[in-house]
Parts: structure tokens; C-alpha cells; sequence
């Protein structure tokens, strides 16, 4: 019989690098939940091409120009996922990848429906870890993160034990502007900081990644998935971005992964539980020259002029909220200097002056228990920040 499969965020660039998969093995699988936002074409494309039982489609004007569009096929497409309705079926994998706060409720809802959940929404780890571990806990769901340090920090711990780890190096590429002149920074325009120089990404996650707030999302996802020491996570550049994450242990020894800078591996090795040819979804490397494992390697530490955010890392276990509030102002950040309302250099200068705020500590010491209770201190964040931007002092 064949698997159902659902994803969260279709048509971006997780979406469609696992629809490329279930396409190859189509015989295997059944797409049947897709959810997107905003882009309706390929929202169209998508619904004729896959046949799905169900669309979700987050805006209003969208939602209803494709439920016109597509009112005589039989297709639920809907605003908000309910999985108490009966057409939303379980599914045997999920993907999660709407970008964002945002994709915290349809990744918790979807992770009581689902036998096996891939979280490539590194946002929802961060802000709502212990709600998704304990739903997936109740509903028996197996997670798998498939950002590619995670996954492969997932596969060095098998039989391995976290009291046996002295270090975990998360490597970072260094962005578009690793060797760029650092007194032209602050001038950089949001479709340089897009063109990441190895990952084809999404616009939020790119430009994540040239600030370096990748990095400080995915130690604290790390240390929350993993439950490790957060002052046990060195971020490390590694301009070829092809070994992801590195251990180094008690006993001396060092293990890594290493793998083609491609979103297919971790994803299709999560799909497939490692069993699977990868030759079937990347071109094979045909000689010793394009053989990935014959380039060499560097490492670099970072350096904290150019990526002064790294500097964050000391404050993402001051209180027990502060990623929320991290993650949110980072949010309108990205938001802000794409519409070009903020220069490049003016992130970590913003964000200290969250963490500064008379009212911070107040927010970020609470331990919400609900995603009301998390977006409370996501809206706070998202206020406060909205302010300082137009009153614009410093930055
Ligand atoms: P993209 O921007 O490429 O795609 C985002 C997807 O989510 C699109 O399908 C978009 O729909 C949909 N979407 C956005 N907002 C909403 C919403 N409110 N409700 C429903 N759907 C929505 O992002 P990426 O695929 O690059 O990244 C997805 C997540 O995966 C991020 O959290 C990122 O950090 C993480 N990740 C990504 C990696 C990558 O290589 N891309 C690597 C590791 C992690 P529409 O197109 O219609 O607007």
C-alpha cells in the first residue's frame, strides 16, 4: 500500500526538494495534505499534478481565487487545518517546513496525524519544542529533524552517550559575504544577501544565513533537540559546507558527516530510514576531479566583526523565553531589511536593544505552556522591535 505523505510549506524550497523524492518513488507514495501560502500557480500546478485530498492555503485572497478555480474537483481547500475532520487523514510522514513562527501550529497539529515527522522548521523546534515533543510523545510520532547539522548530529549519537560528548561544532558556510569588504556591510542589498554561495534556499533562511543568525537558531534547536549543554556548541566556517556537523568525544576520537551540499540527502535519508541508493535522487559524481570527498576542506573561526550576532550565543539560555523573543525580532529583522527599511549591519544592534528593554525580562522569563501563551511573548517581541525600527535611534 502506498504511504501518505503531507507537507507543510509545498512550493518552497523544502516542499519542493521532497516532492522531487516522492515523485521519483512515486509508485511508494500518495501525496494527499499540501500547504502553501501565496503562490498561486504553483498552488494550481501542484493541485493538478499530485491530486491531493486536501489544500491548505494560509492567504485569504488566494484561498479563494484557487477554490474557484478548482470548485468543481474533488479537493477540500480550506484556511486552517482541523484535524478532527475525518477527510484529514494520518499520515505516514510529514514534512514541516513553513518558515517562521508560522509554522508552529500546523506542525504541532500535524504532528498528532502523522507516524513520522520531518522538521526542517527550525522556528518551531526553537519556540515550541516541549509542546511538540510532548504531542509527539502522546500521539506516538517519531521526529526527525532534517536541517542538515541536526540530522546529522542524529545519526553521530546513535549508540552513542551524551555524557561521552565534549564538543559539537556546527559548521556555517560564512555567507555571501565571508571575504567581502566589511566597510561596505551596512550598504549590502537584499538580493546579494539572498545569493547564498552553496545552498539554494529560501529568502528568510539565506538571509539567516548571511547575518550567521542561522547559526545561533540552529544551536539552540540543537541544544533543545538533543538536550545538550549549550556551551558544549562551537560554530565553526566551513566555506565548502560539506561536512555538517562535527563530535568530538571524551575518547579522543572525532566524528563528522559528510555529504554533497544538497537538502535531498537529509531529506531522503529521513524518508527512506537511511535505506535508500542516493544515486536515485542526485547525479552521481562520475570522476576522482567532481568527486566531492578528493576537495580539501577548510575551517575557520568566526569572526565576530563581521558576524557580531555569533555573539548572541551567551544569551540564548539567559531566560527561558529568550529564544522566542530572538526568534521574533530576527523575524520582523529580515522582514524590514528586505523591504529596505533596515541596513545589513543593524541586526545584532537591534536585537541587543530587545534584550535591553525595561520589559524583557519580564517576558522572557515566562515558560509558556500552550502556543497562545508562546505567541503572547512572539507579539510582545514583535511590538517592541516595530517601535525601536521607527523610532530608529542608533541603528
Ligand atoms: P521557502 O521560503 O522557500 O518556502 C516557504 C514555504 O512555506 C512556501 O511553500 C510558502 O508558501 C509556505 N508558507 C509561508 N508562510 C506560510 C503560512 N503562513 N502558512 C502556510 N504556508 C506558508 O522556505 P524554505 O523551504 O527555504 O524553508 C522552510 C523551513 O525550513 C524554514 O524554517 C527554514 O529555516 C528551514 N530550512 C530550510 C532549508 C533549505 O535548504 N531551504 C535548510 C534547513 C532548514 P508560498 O510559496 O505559497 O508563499
Amino acid at each position: 500500500m502506498k504511504k501518505n505523505v503531507s507537507i507543510l510549506g509545498s512550493t518552497g524550497s523544502i516542499g519542493l526538494s521532497s516532492l522531487t523524492i516522492f515523485k521519483k518513488k512515486n509508485k511508494l507514495f500518495k501525496i494527499n495534505i499540501l500547504a502553501a501560502n501565496k503562490n498561486f500557480k504553483l498552488i494550481c500546478k501542484q493541485i493538478n499534478e499530485f491530486k491531493p485530498e486536501v489544500f491548505i492555503i494560509n492567504d485569504l485572497k488566494v484561498l479563494a481565487k484557487v477554490k474557484r478555480k478548482f470548485k468543481n474537483k474533488k479537493i477540500r481547500i480550506i484556511k486552517d487545518i482541523d484535524v478532527k475532520k475525518d477527510y484529514f487523514k494520518k499520515s505516514d510522514i510529514t514534512i514541516a517546513a513553513i518558515p517562521g513562527i508560522a509554522g508552529l501550529k500546523p506542525t504541532v497539529e500535524l504532528t498528532k496525524l502523522s507516524k513520522k515527522i520531518l522538521i526542517a522548521n527550525k522556528e518551531s523546534v526553537i519556540c515550541g519544542w516541549n509542546l511538540l515533543k510532548k504531542t509527539a510523545s502522546k500521539y506516538n510520532t517519531k521526529i526527525i529533524p532534517v536541517d542538515s547539522e541536526h540530522f546529522s548530529i542524529m545519526q553521530l549519537l546513535k549508540n552513542q552517550k551524551i555524557s561521552d560528548i565534549k564538543k559539537i561544532y556546527l559548521t556555517a558556510s560564512g555567507g555571501p559575504f565571508l571575504n567581502f569588504n566589511i566597510s561596505k556591510l551596512k550598504y549590502v542589498e537584499p538580493r546579494e544577501a539572498i545569493k547564498h554561495p552553496k545552498w539554494k534556499m529560501g529568502k528568510k533562511i539565506s538571509i539567516d544565513s548571511a547575518t550567521l543568525m542561522n547559526k545561533i537558531l540552529e544551536v539552540i534547536e540543537a541544544h533543545k533537540l538533543f538536550e545538550i549543554d549549550i556551551n558544549k556548541f562551537e560554530v565553526v566556517i566551513h566555506p565548502e559546507s560539506l561536512i555538517h556537523a562535527v563530535i568530538e568525544f571524551k575518547n579522543g576520537l572525532y566524528k563528522f558527516i559528510y555529504h554533497e551540499t544538497s537538502m535531498l540527502v537529509p531529506l531522503a535519508n529521513a524518508i527512506f530510514d537511511n535505506k535508500l541508493d542516493i544515486d536515485d535522487f542526485l547525479k552521481p559524481k562520475s570522476n576522482f576531479k567532481k568527486s566531492i570527498f578528493f576537495q580539501s576542506l577548510n575551517f575557520l573561526k568566526v569572526d565576530k566583526k563581521r558576524f557580531p550576532i555569533i555573539n548572541l550565543k551567551s544569551r540564548l539560555n539567559e531566560h527561558y523565553s529568550s529564544p522566542i523573543i530572538i526568534n521574533a525580532v530576527n523575524e520582523i529583522l529580515v522582514d524590514q531589511y528586505i523591504l529596505k527599511k533596515i541596513h545589513f549591519t543593524s541586526f545584532y544592534k537591534y536585537i541587543l536593544k530587545v534584550l535591553n528593554d525595561r520589559n524583557y525580562k519580564k517576558y522572557a522569563i515566562k515558560e509558556p505552556k500552550s502556543i497562545s501563551q508562546i505567541l503572547q511573548v512572539d507579539q510582545w517581541s514583535r511590538r517592541v522591535i516595530y517601535k525601536k525600527i521607527l523610532t530608529k535611534k542608533n541603528a
